[in-house]
């Protein structure tokens, strides 16, 4: 029996568990990677994005021999059904909307060509199924962590076929990447490594630090595997634990509610008037609110393709709560930008972010001054990502409302918009 095995963000040989499984079932199987053009033009992926995909793809070639495409998935298949006949492909099971939606055509295909698909479980601590509904993060934490399943079994040796088909170098050139610095997916393994999460409690909350373990390209494209990461942080930092169990409530949140992709979550809060003023959308896209803080906030995410989590929370915070725009013209930005993009993952922390989502609170706002004084205390990150500020004392940074700065002036004053907020979010 001869089977292809479909790469998606498991990019690795080791530990992992769909992959074991084909290679303890069959003894011929094809490895194979699609840059599916569909993802890419969805993800605008390109430049670093896609440099850093690139990478994880050559890196997963040296551990095993890879068949790459470029083009649709359901076409790619084509191709390798006309010079290899399997018995079945497997991959992957999707719980994101794209994803499974790129797995049924999958399936259509495989059903024409009387070819068996099956989709595995992986990229997952907790079965995403067997956990009860829970709206709210606590009580699906308690019960996420008593399910946490560490089994793993290696990848037995297995034959790859030499077939007529191309591989990542010849992909490459059709390819337009950049180095996608200062992430490497050959880095993940050094970083899991030295990284010390003993100390993350007390250092992930600081943007101009080195402090949060940067580790979340490596999780969504399955460089790492969870199991390790769990294992290397268990009895080091339940903090950190309990911020991979968010990424597994978001995926529970969407399973049993999956209008979420275009709906809030919280039904009470499905008709906000959002201002969607296109002048606040442009200021903030372009990173020229007049609040240092956010601003350098846009800058980071444009230039490295990845933001520092409570830079993520900031502006979405005032994206939605301060200018009043849709957590929808957010969430495509991000979507835009960062490397680490999850669909699910995104969308439920935008909705959390904008008050409409999952793990409901009363309305959190972050005010960009006193986030600064806290989390930027020498203004370190702001002057590093707007160096033509640097030479301005750091309080005159933090509260551009209080000292007119030689700056964009700020695109409205935050605590007018405080009441609006409150009274637009009770309506
Ligand atoms: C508006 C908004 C949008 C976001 N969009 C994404 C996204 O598209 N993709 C993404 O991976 N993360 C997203 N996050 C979550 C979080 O900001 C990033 O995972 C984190 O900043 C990545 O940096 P790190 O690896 O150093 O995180 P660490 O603090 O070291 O955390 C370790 C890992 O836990 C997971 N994690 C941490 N925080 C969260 C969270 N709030 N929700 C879900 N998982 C979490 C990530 O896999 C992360 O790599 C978003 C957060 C916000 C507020």
């Amino acid at each position: 029996m001869s089977a292809v095995y479909l790469f998606k963000k498991d990019l690795r040989r080791e530990d992992n568990r769909a992959l074991a499984y084909v290679s303890k079932r069959h003894r011929e199987v094809v490895p194979l990677f699609v840059f599916d053009t569909d993802i890419l033009q969805e993800l605008k992926a390109e430049g670093k994005k896609l440099g850093y995909v690139v990478r994880a793809v050559e890196q997963l070639s040296k551990s095993l021999k890879l068949y790459c495409f470029y083009g649709k998935t359901e076409d790619a298949l084509r191709e390798v059904f006309k010079v290899y006949k399997p018995t079945h492909v497997y991959t992957t099971l999707s719980y994101s909307w794209s994803g499974k939606e790129r797995n049924e055509k999958v399936e259509q295909v495989c059903k024409l060509y009387g070819v068996e698909f099956v989709q595995l479980f992986e990229n997952f601590l907790s079965p995403v199924e067997s956990i009860p509904q829970r709206k709210v993060y606590t009580p699906f934490y308690k019960e996420w962590i008593n399910k946490v399943d560490l089994s793993t079994e290696p990848v037995a040796d297995f034959k790859v076929p030499d077939l007529p088909l191309p591989d990542i170098n010849r992909i490459k050139l059709m390819l337009k990447v950049e180095d996608p610095e200062p992430f490497y997916p050959e880095d993940c393994k050094r970083r899991l490594e030295t990284f010390p999460f003993e100390k993350y409690e007390e250092t992930r909350n600081y943007p101009a630090i080195d402090g949060s373990s940067k580790l979340s390209p490596c999780i969504r494209f399955g460089v790492l595997s969870l199991r390790e990461i769990f294992k290397k942080v268990y009895g080091k930092s339940e903090q950190f634990i309990k911020e991979l169990a968010w990424r597994e409530f978001w995926y529970h949140i969407a399973f049993h509610n999956p209008e979420v992709k275009d709906l809030e979550f919280q039904e009470k809060r499905r008709g906000i008037a959002w201002e969607n003023r296109q002048e606040h959308i442009d200021a903030f896209l372009e990173g020229r609110t007049g609040y240092p803080l956010v601003d350098a906030g846009v800058r980071q995410l444009k230039q490295e393709k990845w933001l520092h989590n409570r830079m993520r929370m900031i502006l979405a915070s005032f994206l939605t709560k301060v200018l009043l725009v849709d957590w929808r013209i957010g969430e495509e930005f991000f979507k835009e930008h960062l490397l680490d993009y999850d669909q699910v993952v995104n969308i439920g922390n935008w909705q959390w972010s904008a008050s409409v989502g999952a793990d409901p609170k009363p309305l959190r706002l972050f005010n960009p001054m006193l986030q600064a004084q806290r989390y930027d205390p020498e203004c370190e990150y702001i002057k590093k990502y707007l160096p033509e500020l640097s030479h301005l004392p750091c309080p005159m940074l933090q509260d551009p409302l209080r000292h007119k700065l030689p700056y964009h002036k700020p695109v409205v004053n935050y605590y007018d918009r405080v009441s609006l907020v409150r009274s637009l979010y009770k309506a």
